[in-house]
């Protein structure tokens, strides 16, 4: 288990970017906190740190966006849904070759298996990240951030 805190929005890109770099295929990321706490800003770093160009915006009402990078990204937002349901096509994705990065991921965390878990809250102004992984891929990964 890791703490970070961030100061800004510039910071959170940093560590997000810091991230991205280290993550490899078929990485899971999921990022928990209330509105607001930074889960997309902090996404927009990991997409940097894949060598992603396009703008990653809140996915909130398509569920999913893919980016293509280094790695591709697969940005999920599942605030809407209950489980993995049999309209989504989720499951391909976390379990494909590209980078999973799922805000909300309470929501379905009953399909996830092996991931690094980023909770984010706020605190006195600053933004702080938990990390936290029950899958030895990810060690190495959390000492270096
Ligand atoms: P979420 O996806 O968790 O709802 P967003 O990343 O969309 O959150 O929004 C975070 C908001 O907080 C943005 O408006 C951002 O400018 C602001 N903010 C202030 N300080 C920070 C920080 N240290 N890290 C991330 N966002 C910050
Ligand atoms: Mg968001």
């Amino acid at each position: 288990m890791k703490m970070l805190s961030t100061s800004n929005v510039e910071e959170t890109i940093e560590l997000g970017i810091k991230l991205g770099r280290m993550l490899f295929p078929g990485a899971i990321v999921t990022l928990n906190g209330d509105l607001g706490a930074g889960k997309t800003t902090f996404t927009k770093g990991i997409a940097k740190g894949l060598d992603i160009e396009r703008v990653v915006s809140s996915p909130t009402f398509t569920i999913m966006k893919v980016y293509e990078g280094r790695l591709n990204l697969y940005h999920m937002d599942v605030y809407r849904l209950e489980g993995i349901g049999y309209d989504y096509d989720l499951e391909e994705y976390l379990y494909g070759d590209g980078v999973s990065v799922v805000e909300w991921s309470e929501n379905i965390k009953n399909s996830l298996e092996g991931y690094l878990r980023i909770d984010i809250t706020i605190k006195d102004g600053n933004r702080k990240f938990v990390i936290d992984s029950d899958d030895a891929r990810y060690n190495e990964i959390l000492e270096k951030l």
